[in-house]
């Protein structure tokens, strides 16, 4: 029998696959499940984006690509950021990665080994500690609290920081939490790191593009301070509902892009093609798709949050940002994850269990509000009977 290397018994996985599985199988049977559990947008992919594709590969787009991505996409992306934050960045200091993932991925590579330390955001996307746990490196959870708007604290971002710590890893607006940091504490962030010249700092914006109320997005990438050390982590996979595609874009300082480049020539070559000119279609084309999927978001953000806080022994704050609502059900007497299961088994709604992102996460669980407003109200109604009867 083969025996593969210890680190794959390191490496763990995002609950909320096995989750969509689950739910997936008991519709199947002929259940009738709501789906709150996935974080994908429940809208095609906008037309235009998708008549690039077919019009890429009929005008013969089949081979490889530069292992950085098109040019024009690169450009493409480039301009897209000074039009949505005003800075300048070379198309030269852009890669095209089969998804936001890849950029997390090829990161924390480049950090973590036995003996660093990685920082990350507890409740937070269970990849970064996967992968941190993967590398041998140790994880150092950042928490974030619902006390302090499920924003991340920069004094005790910074307390965390030894001399071991090689990368700081950032999520706003963020997953579970909807949370969104502000501006003056991600000020306070960057000045602090002033300090820690040798930390790299990977800022995961995927969801930069849905905030609601009035709230701006505050991008690492306009602090021109950190900007030798900051990889950005972005895509189009939430923003333009293009999570199959598997597309994304990271900037990078010089040196860490040529090792990620080589670590796409390593291992995925490059982008699907035909997906890089969706791509640019999408960055260029009308973004009132945009517009109009984050209202219908923000639509159906006010009716969990209204529906949740009128649920037995359960508060919501308001998210801010992304898609999710992580009500706080610790006074519900179940803990997050059976209450979860629960639900999925016996409610047929489909949510998962905050421990799922983290240490931080028992007492709560995520709700993908990227569903119907319709579904969003029988899922609740489900819910409040549910708890109603197993009080
Ligand atoms: N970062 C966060 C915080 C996410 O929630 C997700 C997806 O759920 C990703 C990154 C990965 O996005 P992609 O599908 O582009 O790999």
């Amino acid at each position: 029998m083969p025996t593969i290397v210890p680190a794959f018994a390191r490496i763990g996985e995002e609950n909320a696959f096995a989750v969509l599985a689950r739910a997936t199988a008991l519709a199947a049977e002929g259940r009738d499940i709501i789906n709150l559990g996935i974080g994908q947008p429940d809208f095609p992919t906008p037309p235009h984006i998708v008549e690039a594709a077919v019009k890429a590969l009929r005008d013969g787009h089949h081979g490889y690509t530069p292992a950085t991505g098109i040019l024009p996409l690169r450009e493409g992306v480039a301009a897209d950021i000074h039009r949505r934050l005003g800075v300048t960045v070379s198309p030269d200091a852009i890669l095209i990665v089969p998804g936001g993932k890849v950029t997390m991925f090829a990161a924390i590579l480049m950090f973590g080994e036995p003996g660093a330390e990685i920082l990350y955001p507890d409740p937070g996307f269970p990849i970064y500690r996967s992968m941190i746990e993967f590398t041998g490196a140790t994880p150092v959870p950042v928490p974030i609290r619902e006390e302090n708007g499920f924003a991340f604290s920069a004094e005790e971002t910074l307390g965390l920081i030894t001399p071991k710590t090689r990368l700081l890893i950032l999520n706003s607006p963020a997953n579970p939490t909807g949370g969104v940091t502000p501006k003056a504490e991600i000020d306070k962030l960057v000045a602090g790191l002033a300090r820690h010249p040798d930390v790299a700092i990977l800022s995961d914006e995927i969801y930069g593009q849905m905030l609601y109320d009035g709230e701006e997005h505050v991008s690492l990438l306009t602090y021109p301070e950190i900007r030798d050390r900051l990889i950005l982590l972005d895509g189009w996979s939430k923003t333009y509902a293009m999570t199959g595609w598997r597309m994304g874009f990271s900037v990078w300082p010089a040196p860490l892009l040529d090792a990620a480049r080589k670590l796409a020539v390593n291992s995925y070559s490059c982008v699907n093609a035909a997906a890089q000119w969706a791509g640019l279609a999408a960055l260029t084309g009308p973004q009132d798709c945009v517009a109009a999927m984050v209202a219908e978001f923000d639509k159906r953000r006010r009716i969990v949050v209204e529906g949740l806080n009128g649920l037995p022994d359960i508060s919501a704050a308001t998210p801010k940002g992304a898609f999710y609502a992580f009500p706080n059900i610790s006074r519900t007497g179940w803990k997050a994850k059976p209450l979860a299961n629960a639900l999925l088994e016996q409610a047929g709604v489909a949510v998962i269990g905050g421990p799922d992102f983290g240490i931080l996460g028992e007492g709560y669980i995520r709700l993908s509000y990227a569903n119907s407003a319709e579904n969003i109200r029988k899922a609740l109604d489900r819910m409040g009977n549910f708890l109603s009867e197993n009080r």
